[in-house]
């Protein structure tokens, strides 16, 4: 724990006061933010450390994971918080966690967690969650999932991006099935997030009531629109997206993947033009997507689809620096974290000192 004063400089990554890149005078007392200032030139002779051109960012929330066991909590608590993670959305796994965080050594990391995504028996969603045949199958499940208290409901409303055929794959359920399985969860308190591809399936769900659409590949201009009217954010996974890449694609797979890529990228620059809330998820979980690292490269892709560098890191942002508050932030070099500090503790990274 941070117990004496300290303070450092650097740039504010997302607004601060109203404006980023400004340079920031970081007082920590106690392990709390004892004030945050823009700097003039007088005090930056105190600070005990100088970050330069580094950037100061809050910690990070990784909208879509899927929290997969084989290397253990504790790397994967450490993964995520070392790329500064301390929030995210689990989007459904054969298993229901127990408790809303994973931890390991005294260091937590939030997990929203939706339990098992629901989704139409003989789809696609097999690996994320429980198949059902009818709205009373849905209900059990959905009951279920209450018992177990999770934090929000994913459902599977299609398949997904086969590069080999250039299309989707079989999933989803009829438009009036989904809209009572929505409903259902919306009375049992629920944020809906929608696994959705191909633009009527995006559509159907949006119109639905989904609160969030993930992964929205072939997502039209016309449903953005009503996306922004109902305030349906969209989790666009464009690094999980190009990460396919790499799983032994032939010529023509690779040429459909290149294809869809160029299009999503381009829908999500529009999506956040047209007033589209967009979320940064990794979809990490496969050996392919590790954890951490994959959201840094989401946020990397969402700046390179058009989104200027403050906004992206501002939507990933779990919230905003406050004086008086635990200090908990991250200094950040582009995309990647150089250090994280977690509740006045510094993780794994020592401090650098950069002045005298
Ligand atoms: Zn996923």
């Amino acid at each position: 724990m941070i117990n004496s004063t300290i303070t450092i400089i650097s740039k504010s990554a997302v607004p601060l006061k109203g404006e980023s890149g400004k340079k920031v005078l970081l007082r920590i007392k106690h392990g709390l933010i004892e004030s945050i200032k823009t700097l003039n030139n007088e005090s930056s002779r105190e600070a005990n450390f100088d970050y330069g051109e580094f950037l100061l960012a809050p910690m990070l929330v990784d909208y879509h994971i899927h929290l997969k066991w084989p290397i253990g909590e504790a790397k994967l608590v450490r993964a995520l918080l070392s790329s500064g993670i301390t929030k995210c959305y689990e989007g459904g796994s054969g298993r229901v966690l127990e408790k809303p965080f994973i931890e390991s050594d005294g260091l937590r990391v939030e997990a929203m967690r939706a339990g098992h995504g629901i989704f139409r028996k003989g789809g696609y969603g097999e690996f994320i969650g429980k198949g059902v045949s009818s709205l009373s199958e849905a209900e059990e499940v959905m009951d279920f999932l209450k018992q177990k208290g999770i934090e929000y409901l994913k459902v599977i409303n299609s398949g997904v991006f086969d590069p080999e055929t250039g299309g989707f794959t079989e999933g989803g359920f009829k438009r009036d099935e989904l809209k009572a399985i929505i409903s259902i969860a919306k009375k049992k308190g629920w944020q809906v997030f929608c696994h959705a591809n191909g633009d009527s399936a995006i559509k159907d769900a949006v119109i639905a009531g989904a609160d969030v659409i993930v992964h929205g590949f072939g997502v039209s201009r016309e449903t953005m629109k009503i996306m922004r009217d109902g305030e349906t954010a969209l989790i666009p996974t464009l690094h999980a997206l190009s990460a396919l890449r790499s799983t032994n694609l032939s010529p023509d797979g690779l040429r459909n993947l290149d294809q869809l890529l160029a299009i999503h990228s381009e829908a999500v620059a529009t999506a956040h033009e047209v007033g589209v809330r967009i979320l940064p998820g990794s979809d990490s979980g496969p050996s392919f997507l590790p954890p951490g690292i994959s959201f840094l490269r989401e946020l990397e892709a969402i700046h390179n689809a058009g989104i200027s560098y403050a906004e992206t890191i501002g939507l990933a942002a779990g919230g905003r620096l406050r004086e008086g508050e635990k200090a908990s932030f991250l200094i950040i070099d582009g995309f990647s974290v150089s250090t994280v500090c977690i509740e006045g503790k510094w993780l794994e990274f020592p401090a650098r000192k950069r002045t005298g």
